[in-house]
């Protein structure tokens, strides 16, 4: 369907994660592509409503596929909140002739967006960059596969120096809400246990299962712990407690932060970012508006907002499976 979209805006919002810039140069090029003007929205939802604006053609996105973060900033805007804010925001958007925005972000960021398009039928379509992957409405989200190769690549090294001094290290790694960062990196570098947000494996069985590991001749032990983990206990609690009651254990803690948002994205993620950023502005070429672009069975997927935003998507079983057959 013909419309009136000449022009379109691309911000990123809320946290970083490796693959951001791969979907801004999809958006920028898919839009000079299609003939359409496009303006980068600097500092998110606060540089909106600062008017923050710097027009974009095919060479402003020269050379940052590759590299991660985002080369248009981030930012949390409590204004943006607001409807004072929002009105702010949609004012600069009208100023700059823009007629659509495209949001790369999370589960707030789209929240935002939403409301945007309500208070002022503005169009607007998401693309999921959070290295969490807890978005309902895409089976991957942009930055994910980084963070958790990021992760195993470090875990892989700590198990060199944890098994010369057979040494027992808890690991956290992001994920406050959900595991599927622990969960996927702790299967991926063969982790003894995982703790996730999702599951309570109870304190008992990491005990019973340090245990067997010792018995069994293990050298080492890594158990990877999700921020939000279900014991309620903290990576520095666990080793006390398990210091405590299993004393044959030398342990040791690492805590990942914000390594694991950094990094150049794997292929896997600027080849998502590269097709989400194309559906995306082709979405709203076509009329669309309050989507997110999600991707399922290799297919990309158009999901309302209203219901990629209603819940983090669960941890898969099939994984926490192999995951319990893997550390026996
Ligand atoms: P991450 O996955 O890193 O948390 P996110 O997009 O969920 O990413 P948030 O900090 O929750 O990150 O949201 C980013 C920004 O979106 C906020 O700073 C705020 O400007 C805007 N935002 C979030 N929630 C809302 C809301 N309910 N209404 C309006 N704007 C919102």
């Amino acid at each position: 369907m013909a419309n009136s979209i000449s022009k379109i805006a691309v911000l990123t919002s809320g946290g970083d994660s490796p693959g951001m810039n791969a979907a801004i140069r999809s958006v920028v090029r898919s839009c000079a592509y299609m003939k359409l003007k496009c303006v980068a929205i600097y500092r998110g939802y606060q540089g909106m409503i600062d008017g923050d604006f710097k027009e974009m053609n095919a060479r402003s996105v020269n050379n940052i596929i590759n590299k991660g973060g985002t080369i248009l900033k981030s930012a949390r805007c409590m204004e943006f909140r607001t409807p004072e804010g929002r009105k702010k925001g949609h004012d600069q958007l009208k100023k700059h002739n823009v007629d659509a925005l495209v949001v790369i972000g999370g589960n707030g960021s789209f929240a935002g967006a939403l409301k945007l398009n309500e208070e002022f039928n503005f169009p607007v379509m998401g693309i999921p960059g959070t290295i969490d992957n807890d978005i309902l409405g895409t089976s991957y989200t942009i930055g994910f596969d980084t963070a958790i190769n990021t992760v195993v690549e470090v875990i892989d090294k700590i198990r060199d120096t944890a098994s010369s001094h057979n040494r027992l290290f808890f690991i956290e790694v992001m994920g406050r809400d959900v595991g599927h960062i622990a969960l996927n990196a702790g299967v991926g570098a063969g982790a003894e246990e995982i703790l996730i947000p999702e599951q309570n494996l109870g304190l008992d069985r990491l005990l019973d299962s340090l245990k067997r590991s010792k018995k069994s001749g293990k050298s080492s032990s890594i158990v990877i712990v999700a921020e939000g983990d279900k014991t309620g206990k903290n990576v520095f609690e666990l080793k006390e407690y398990v210091e405590e009651h299993l004393p044959i254990y030398d342990v040791r803690v690492s805590v990942l932060g914000h390594m694991q948002r950094g990094g150049n994205p794997t292929c896997f993620d600027r080849v998502l970012a590269s097709r989400m950023g194309v559906r995306a502005v082709e979405a709203l070429l076509e009329g669309k508006t309050n989507y997110m672009v999600g991707i399922r069975d290799h297919k990309l997927i158009l999901t309302p907002i209203s219901e990629a935003i209603k819940a983090h998507t669960a941890v898969d079983e099939e994984l926490i499976r192999v995951s319990d057959i893997m550390t026996t």
